[in-house]
């Protein structure tokens, strides 16, 4: 087999990370942070952290609530399972949710998802500024900002490089629908963002024409995006694309042809979506399966006819089976 899908073994990574001292400056996978990282003076995009004294007290009390305490450990929590399902590595990834009209908790730029912890989160507003925590914000928050801006429904995004989905993005594929219940209910055609420049408001503006109809989209030679109503479902979104894109590529290995869900079935998967209460995107007609291959005819050589051809091929035969031993059959009238 030429592939595997391979994760990393929560067992394993408690066991590495049981020798690390609470306090140490080496984080849990292992990256040991750096003193710019431990200060928190990176600055992407000319956006700075949140100085002491520069958050107003309204942000303040909003960034402090029991609520943002709660979204910044579902955060903490959804940032590990990216990292140990391996739908990020190293500081990549990002995850933010719209805990207000204007404001919205995010993840730090340069840090481990795995590494995360509450007190690294920080706080922006819509217009990118960063309004609260100590670390400087995700370079790639602006397109959450633009998804956020032009999705009421949208309350958290998650962004993430996960290999299979990754691996249709940057041959400029969708998967093809109609073939595991679950991918359809879930996450159902999934669309594909022109490249730009990670980090740019060109980037963030790619998936403006699709935002508002699919909330999982593939980034070109990027990787993925989902936004949905909390971050847990986000990051399902996420895991439910990457493991039908690594199911998918895996079948392909196999050698017989895919075999779709009948099509008179595939409502009642819209159903389902419906009625586990998921937004109504996602919807259009499913990605159809790509055309089979058909077999090219050998192309007869240019001063030849089929009945050329026919006597070569009869001489040939006849040829190898008398070398073989074998009485050829009598000639053809
Ligand atoms: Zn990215």
């Amino acid at each position: 087999m030429r592939h595997s899908i391979r994760r990393r073994s929560p067992a394993k990574i408690a066991e590495v990370t049981k020798s690390i001292p609470k306090h140490s400056s080496v984080g849990r996978s292992g990256a040991r942070k750096t003193s710019a990282q431990s200060s928190g003076v990176y600055a992407p995009l000319n956006r700075k952290s949140a100085r002491a004294g520069s958050t107003s007290a309204p942000h303040a009390r909003l960034f402090a609530s029991p609520q943002a305490r709660a979204i910044k450990q579902e955060i903490c929590a959804v940032g590990r399972k990216l990292w140990l399902r391996q739908l990020v590595d190293g500081n990549g990834g990002n995850i933010s949710y719209r805990i207000g009209p204007n404001e919205v908790i995010c993840t730090p730029t340069m840090v481990s998802k795995y590494d995360l912890t509450p007190a690294d989160m920080c706080m922006v507003d819509l217009d990118g500024n960063q309004i609260a925590g100590k670390r400087a914000a995700t370079s790639e928050i602006l397109l959450h900002l633009e998804i956020y801006k032009n999705v009421p429904e949208a309350k958290s995004v998650v962004h993430c490089h996960p290999p299979h989905a990754t691996a249709y993005a940057i041959t400029a594929q969708v998967p093809a629908s109609l073939l595991i219940p679950e991918y359809d209910i879930f996450v159902g055609k999934v669309v594909l963002a022109p490249y730009e420049t990670p980090g740019t408001v060109e980037f963030a503006q790619t998936v403006l024409p699709h935002v508002r109809q699919h909330n999982v989209m593939l980034l070109k030679n990027h990787g993925a995006v989902s936004w949905a109503d909390s971050v847990t479902l986000a990051e399902w979104n996420c895991e439910v694309l990457e493991t039908y894109c690594a199911m998918l590529i895996l079948a392909r290995q196999l050698g017989a042809p895919l075999s779709y869900i009948p099509t008179p079935k595939a409502a009642d998967l819209v159903e389902l979506r419906k009625r586990k209460g998921f937004p109504d995107v996602n919807q259009g007609a499913p990605v159809p399966a790509p055309p089979a291959r058909k077999k090219a005819a050998p192309a007869i050589p240019a001063g030849l006819s089929s009945a050329d051809l026919e006597k070569i091929v009869e001489r040939v035969t006849r040829e190898v089976l008398q070398q073989m031993g074998i009485s050829p059959p009598p000639r053809a009238q």
